[in-house]
């Protein structure tokens, strides 16, 4: 994250102030195993001249890699006006003391270039400058307080050291590295060094691996030389600009915030939904991780926020699948049940109905016999009229339900006939006659020749005799009943009007409902079961036909049975 922001933005820019010189393995390839001390004593001649502000060396230059004499050389060709910083390269030196020749003449101090081999990316690339090593502040440290004139602040401490995050200012090449043989050579390039700093160190071309380093924004070996790293890191704590880290308790907190938040939402969101916000979150981390870097200067550890997310979201997901599965046993064991008790109770409708099928019949039947067959007074006639007529009811009744018990179990078998649909309708009208004269109802027929429709004449019947008797018994005395047929686009309507109580707007549609019955009606006391007009659109509908209903309150209504021809 850290290096591809480095890589995306360029956040700050080089300081002018700072000039690389190496000695170099040069065009020649004169590869020194050290610097000479002639050369760098000649070199700092050279420099001195043109007043830069500070010289700093990165070197192992001590009395046990240079003798004596080297090092008197070196010391004498320094200028007092001119402070010299004097970085050692090997960790050796760090429990040694400064050499003998030195004096106070220049500092010298810690100069190594970190590489992240254990910590962080454990990938050896650059991205901390050492401010201090065991408690000895660094070459680097000690140049940038010379320069700004204060300690660095934004520092952090890792066990017996302290760095900062290097804010790289560019790519490999930001601070180009002028050689110092050309600087020696007769014709040396006029490099204005005056108030500059000048670091001097070594960049020897079969030293890659000492001389070189990787940084966030190249890894392959050679791009960017450690002296070119040394500037970067250098000039971050003369800016103390180096990037922040928040303390543990922070990360910590996030890291159980995001945890905490992924489980829950997780559990209690569908699957994809599930997805969505891990990806989400995600990408609201990295967002987030952004957005501090590049206003702040803030490098937060997403890492441990983004890996408890995922992994509170494979902890939960089995655990709710787990509950899932529970669950729709659950369901499945209910809906069973459900099945055997639906079962047990069309069995037990059909078995009832059946059994009083029968004696019902019988019942109405004799009744029947004994009105045509025996002279009886007006009260008996009127008593056994009375036992045809709820008999009649009975059988209706139990048609009815074993009508719904076959609708429900999906039993309802139709037995297409051709057939005159207004012989139907007039045997039907002629059925209910009877019960019409009762009320002083007029059943009046209109029927005009169709062509011979295919249809189940029991179902049919049903369904005419549904709407006759519904006509019947919801119209006041006194009114007239129309039932009419025709053809019409390809469709034989049958129309049943009557000029009854009507049907409220609101219960137009909830009529053709199961056990519906609407509350006026419900009230008048005029009995009925709120199964006739859903097993009227059954039926019709197994016909491939529909029906509609027009009605208007305290006016009548009209039920009008399409059938396809
Ligand atoms: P039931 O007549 O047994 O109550 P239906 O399913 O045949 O059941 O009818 C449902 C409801 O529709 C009735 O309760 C009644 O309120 C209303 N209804 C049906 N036909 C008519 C009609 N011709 N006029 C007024 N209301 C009707």
């Amino acid at each position: 994250m850290i290096d591809s922001y480095f890589r995306t933005f360029r956040s700050t820019q080089a300081d002018p102030q700072i000039r690389l010189v190496a000695f170099d393995s040069g065009a020649a390839f004169r590869v020194q195993p050290l610097i000479p001390a002639d050369a760098l004593a000649r070199l700092l001649r050279k420099i001195n001249k043109e007043k830069p502000r500070a010289i700093g060396i990165l070197a192992d230059l001590n009395d046990q890699n240079y003798s004596a004499a080297d090092l008197k050389t070196f010391v004498s060709s320094i200028d007092s006006s001119i402070p010299v910083f004097l970085g050692y390269l090997n960790e050796m030196e760090l429990s040694r003391s400064a050499p003998e020749a030195f004096g106070d003449r220049l500092v010298y101090a810690p100069g190594l270039i970190s590489r992240d081999s254990f910590n962080y990316g454990a990938d050896s690339v650059t991205r901390r400058v050492m401010v201090q090593i065991d408690h000895v502040p660094t070459f680097y440290s000690r140049l940038a307080t010379f320069l700004r004139g204060s300690t660095p602040e934004s520092i952090d401490t890792l066990g017996t050291s302290r760095h900062a995050y290097i804010r790289w200012q560019g790519p490999p090449g930001t601070y180009p590295i002028h050689s110092a043989w050309s600087l020696l050579s007769p014709a040396p390039p006029d490099l204005h060094l005056e108030n500059s700093v000048v670091i001097i160190g070594q960049v020897r071309r079969n030293q890659p691996t000492r001389d070189a380093v990787f940084t966030p924004y190249s890894r392959r070996i050679g791009d960017t030389t450690a002296l070119e790293a040394a500037a970067h890191g250098l000039v971050t704590l003369v800016r103390d600009d180096g990037l922040r880290r928040p303390p543990t308790w922070a990360v910590v907190l996030l890291t159980v915030i995001v945890g905490l938040l992924t489980a829950n939402l997780v559990a209690l969101l569908t699957p994809m939904r599930g997805v969505a916000f891990l990806v989400a979150i995600l990408a609201a981390l990295w967002i987030s991780g952004w957005i501090a870097l590049k206003w702040g200067g803030w490098w937060l550890d997403l890492a441990h926020p983004a890996i408890t997310a995922i992994a509170a979201y494979y902890i939960i997901v089995p655990f709710r699948l787990g509950l899932e599965y529970r669950r729709r046993w659950h369901f499945q064991q209910m809906s069973e049940m459900m099945e055997q008790l639906e079962a047990l109770k069309s069995n037990f409708l059909s078995l009832v109905s059946h059994d009083l099928k029968t004696p019902i019949a019988r019942i109405q039947g004799n009744a029947e016999l004994l009105m045509r067959e025996t002279l009886l007074d007006p009260k008996a006639a009127k008593s056994l009229a009375q036992i045809v007529a709820t008999t009649e009811h009975m059988s209706d009744y139990v048609e009815t339900i074993l009508d719904l018990n076959r609708v429900e179990s999906g039993k309802v078998q139709i037995h297409p006939e051709s057939r005159d649909l207004n012989a139907t309708i007039q045997e039907v009208a002629e059925e209910k006659s009877a019960q019409a004269s009762e009320k002083a109802i007029t059943l009046i027929t209109h029927l005009e020749p169709l062509f011979s429709v295919r249809y189940d004449v029991r179902l049919m019947k049903r369904v005419f005799g549904n709407l006759v008797e519904n006509a019947i018994k919801y119209s006041p005395e006194n009114t007239e009943i129309t039932i009419s047929s025709r053809e019409e686009g390809g469709y034989v309507l049958i129309e049943v009007k009557d000029q009854g109580f009507g049907i409220a707007p609101e219960d137009k549609e909830k009529v053709f409902g199961k056990f519906y019955r609407s509350e006026a009606m419900a009230q008048t006391g005029i009995k009925g079961t709120g199964l006739g007009l859903f097993l009227v659109k059954y039926f019709v509908e197994l016909h491939k036909g529909g029906v509609r209903l027009e009605s208007e309150l305290g006016k009548g209504s009209c039920f009008q049975v399409s059938l396809p021809v």
